[in-house]
């Protein structure tokens, strides 16, 4: 807090984690997420963007002040953008932000806040499905940004058999489905995949982007609740965190672990003025795709990955540094290939905010340009990965097994007679190796590669998107005109 201005700190965050909230992991209930060592060091590392956000020299730029909010100010991310300028100016706060975790939260807070921003800019189509779910939407949102909330969501259903509809898995209360309401809300009862993030979010919000089919009516519901609501409980996967060791063994995974758990609805009760959509196919996609908000939490993405790329190209050039072969004409080329890589990356990235449309009041990335990016940088990411690796050889892994072969003076001092760099020190050369493991090797890095193929979709949906959404007309027109006259037809024959 500064004078009047008031701006949602680290502590406030850390406070507001400790809701009781219902975790799962390694067969106990987690009594306190901020202190756990399945998840502290993430959960600090989203309480220090809020300080990010918080200091003196980053509020303008990395917030905006709420109209009418009397001095309360809130990240970019849930600013509507009305014009070029303001994407940038967006643009420019998310890049910074995701610069305090290089890429690597994922679902950071400013990947939902832009879905719901991108949904109320789209709350026509709301409004002309059911009023009453519009407001609902519009309150949720208006009282999330107040807080300057932390939101993660649950879109997909549960793996389960990808062959069959929602309504006729086998196992009936799989997936979350209405299974009960009346005046005052709903009941809903099931599965979600995948909570990323959820451990140190402050919300969540439930709805479905799979194409529902008929009979998959109690399947079509959107809702944003705490994630201390009654009844919600979230099981974790293994914590890279808790295995990785100590910082220095584990950079990344000690810090960034967002996390991911299966979101598990047992009877949890949602009131209606939080209720987005129920039983309705149509609102289920069209909240998607006739608002723009996929397009506005997918532009995020794209913002939040280039940052990553920055940071593993500088990886790849550092390990080439470090072994003495920066130089090698192969070498160069294959730095050069990362390069030229991560330019694709800015330069979609770019042209999408450039050939962006105006949505009546508002201004939105091009929707065709960002399938591009999608598409292609799912590709991009584990081939890039594999470059990395190729460059390193077996530096990721001729490395002392913890910084306690370190403390020890025997061991240390082997390994300063082992490990050798024109570049680096020994310590210093076991320092970057570990770093780059961390970014590229370990489970934590495998997790990366599983996450960057899969958030936004399989590839078959984001291909999908970009066949849908491509210009195919303009390429049309010229194939036409280029058509040569079939021999022996008038040119009224061939019009027809
Ligand atoms: C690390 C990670 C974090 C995630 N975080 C989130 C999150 O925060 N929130 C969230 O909601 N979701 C999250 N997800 C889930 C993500 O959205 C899904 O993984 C993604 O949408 C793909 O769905 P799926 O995993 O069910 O794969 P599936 O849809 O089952 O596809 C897996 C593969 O099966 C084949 N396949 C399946 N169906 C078809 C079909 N109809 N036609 C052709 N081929 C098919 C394809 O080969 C496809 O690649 C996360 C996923 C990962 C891996």
């Amino acid at each position: 807090m500064t004078g009047s201005t008031t701006i949602k700190t680290g502590a406030d965050h850390l406070a507001a984690l400790r809701d009781g909230r219902d975790v799962r992991i390694d067969g106990r209930r987690v009594a306190d997420v901020t202190t756990d060592p399945a998840f502290r060091g993430a959960v600090a590392s989203a309480a220090a963007l809020y300080d990010a956000q918080a200091a003196p020299g980053a509020v303008e730029r990395l917030t905006y002040e709420l109209p009418g909010g009397q001095g309360r100010r809130v990240n970019r991310a849930w600013q509507a953008p009305r014009s070029y300028a303001d994407l940038l100016a967006r643009r420019q706060a998310l890049e910074a932000w995701a610069e305090g975790h290089a890429g690597f939260i994922g679902r950071s807070p400013d990947h939902v806040a832009s879905c719901l921003t991108g949904m109320e800019m789209g709350i026509e189509v709301f409004e002309g499905y059911d009023r009453r779910r519009a407001a609902a939407l519009r309150d949720c949102v208006a009282d999330a940004r107040a807080r300057d909330a932390y939101l993660t969501y649950v879109i997909i259903n549960p793996q389960a058999d990808r062959s069959k509809a929602a309504h006729a898995q086998a196992n009936p209360g799989l997936v979350l489905a209405i299974v009960d309401e009346d005046a005052g809300g709903i009941t809903v009862h099931g599965a979600k995949m995948l909570a990323t993030a959820s451990v140190m979010a402050n919300d969540i919000f439930v709805s479905c982007i799979q194409p529902l089919a008929p009979g998959d009516e109690a399947h079509a519901v959107a809702f944003v609740i705490p994630i201390a609501t009654p009844g919600l409980r979230l099981l974790s996967r293994r914590s890279y965190e808790a295995h990785g060791g100590a910082p220095f063994d584990a950079p990344l995974a000690s810090r960034f672990d967002e996390n991911d758990a299966v979101a598990y609805f047992d009877d949890v009760r949602v009131p209606w003025d939080r209720v987005f959509a129920a039983r309705d196919l149509k609102i289920m996609q069209a909240m998607w795709h006739a608002t723009p908000a996929h397009v506005l939490q997918n532009y995020q993405c794209q913002i939040r990955l280039l940052v990553k790329m920055r940071f593993l190209a500088a990886v790849g050039r550092r390990i080439t540094e470090i072994n003495g072969t920066s130089n090698m004409p192969q070498v160069r080329e294959a730095l050069g290939q990362l390069a030229a890589e991560v330019g694709m990356v800015e330069g979609l990235l770019c042209g999408m905010e450039a050939k962006g449309t105006q949505w009546g009041d508002y201004y939105v990335p091009d929707r065709a340009m960002l399938y591009s990016a999608q598409v292609l940088t799912q590709q991009l990411y584990p081939r890039f990965i594999d470059s990395l690796r190729e460059l390193a050889g077996g530096g990721l892994i001729m490395l002392p097994s913890s910084e306690a072969d370190l403390r020890d003076p025997a061991i240390a001092a082997d390994i300063a007679r082992t490990q050798s760099s024109p570049s680096a020190a020994p310590f210093e050369r076991v320092q970057f190796f570990k770093l780059a493991w961390d970014a590229i090797g370990s489970e934590f890095a495998s997790r990366h590669v599983q996450y960057e193929k899969f958030y936004a979709g399989a590839q078959f949906v984001t291909r999908g998107h970009a066949l849908r959404t491509f210009d195919w007309d303009a390429g049309t027109r010229l194939m036409n005109a280029l058509l040569p006259p079939i021999p022996g037809q008038t040119s009224a024959e061939a019009a027809d």
